[in-house]
């Protein structure tokens, strides 16, 4: 008697909603006895209109709602900070089921709203230049939890989200499952319905990823953080990629170009002394001439801790100007919430100083 009440008082593990795709999803339904319709049901309420509970699913029959209830757990990420900034970006720092945290950016601009979110919690990669790679990996973020980050945001704002990037902490590619899944959320009709070009994945170069994505049917957009075209300074500043060798990058993206006919940008954050020198300019030239690419060109954002600095504007003026004598398309993005915590992974760590 005393050992069947024990067994009875241990409740069941309960798998986090979080975790399905849509495929998943259907999966979850079918073993609940559903029709196939019911999937785009639940999706639609937990990421178009953002049901906080089950029960809160109020066309769904009370016996689904329980058998999800006893199966399976839904609980959104919960603010713990928000910084706006003076020129409308706000950033947010979400807590977890578990207690991890992870960080997302809204990032207004006329009648668009950008939403950049995270795809793991930590990273691995160890960019030197990013706070996010320099408090190392913790786990890599389910399907909903990236979902919700991005519509948990567009919600804060009062709007729907045009774009979102995967630019937030985190290889998205190194997360490959649950990224794709989670774009595919973003964009289908009971999801967001953010059109697959305004979705975008940024790696810093995983090769095995990019060579996956060039055969995904969605017309997905591809940025890639290239930083040096010189294969010493990557290797010392991006030494998560160390691997994959520049010209097998290079060679990759010409592929994936020619299988998608899209356009990848190579995201370069300048950093003053460290790759804006002639010859870091010159390989960059080389390593971007005759294949259908866009440089976007960063000056880089301090991060605490380090000695970077953004180049002056004649040292970027060089770049530009050597990229377009050799018929290369750039651009200068501007950091925007410069005066909040800025460049991925900062909000994060000032939490860790805060409360550690
Ligand atoms: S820049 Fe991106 S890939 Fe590199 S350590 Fe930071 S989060 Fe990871």
């Amino acid at each position: 008697m005393a050992s069947r009440r024990h067994r009875a008082d241990v409740a069941p593990t309960r798998i986090d909603i979080a975790a399905y795709d849509a495929a998943g999803l259907a999966g979850v339904l079918a073993d609940l006895g559903q029709p196939a319709y019911r999937t785009k049901q639940v999706a639609s309420w937990l990421y178009s209109r953002l049901a906080p509970a089950f029960d809160e699913m109020t066309d769904l029959p009370t016996a689904l709602r329980s058998g999800l209830n006893e199966r399976y757990s839904l609980q959104h990420p919960s603010l713990d900070q928000m910084q706006p900034s003076k020129d409308g970006t706000r950033k947010y720092l979400w807590r977890l089921p578990d207690g991890v945290m992870v960080e997302s950016v809204g990032i207004p601009a006329g009648d668009r709203l950008t939403v950049c979110y995270s795809t793991q919690a930590g990273c691995a990669m160890g960019c030197t230049f990013c706070a996010t790679g320099r408090g190392g990996f913790v786990r890599d973020l389910l399907v909903g939890e990236m979902v919700w980050q991005v519509a948990l945001v567009a919600k804060d704002f009062g709007v729907r989200a045009s774009n979102a990037v995967a630019m937030g902490q985190g290889e998205p590619l190194q997360n490959y499952d649950a990224t794709l899944g989670a774009l595919r959320l973003m964009n289908a009709r009971e999801g967001m319905e953010i059109g697959a070009r305004h979705l975008t994945i940024s790696t810093c170069g995983v090769i095995p990823g990019i060579e996956r994505l060039a055969r995904e049917p969605e017309q997905f957009t591809l940025a890639v953080s290239l930083h040096s075209a010189v294969q010493s300074t990557r290797n010392r500043i991006m030494p998560g990629v160390r691997r994959w060798p520049l010209p097998l990058l290079r060679d990759t993206l010409v592929d994936y170009t020619q299988r998608t006919s899209r356009r990848p940008t190579l995201e370069f954050a300048l950093i003053a002394g460290e790759n804006d020198t002639q010859a870091e300019i010159t390989a960059l030239v080389a390593f971007a001439r005759g294949w259908m690419c866009h440089v976007n060109l960063i000056p880089v954002n301090p991060v605490e801790g380090t000695d970077m600095a953004r180049p002056d504007a004649s040292r970027m003026a060089a770049v530009t100007a050597a990229l377009a004598a050799a018929g290369v398309e750039s651009s200068i993005r501007v950091e925007r919430g410069t005066d909040i915590d800025a460049a991925c992974g900062q909000l994060t760590q000032h939490h860790r100083r805060t409360v550690g």
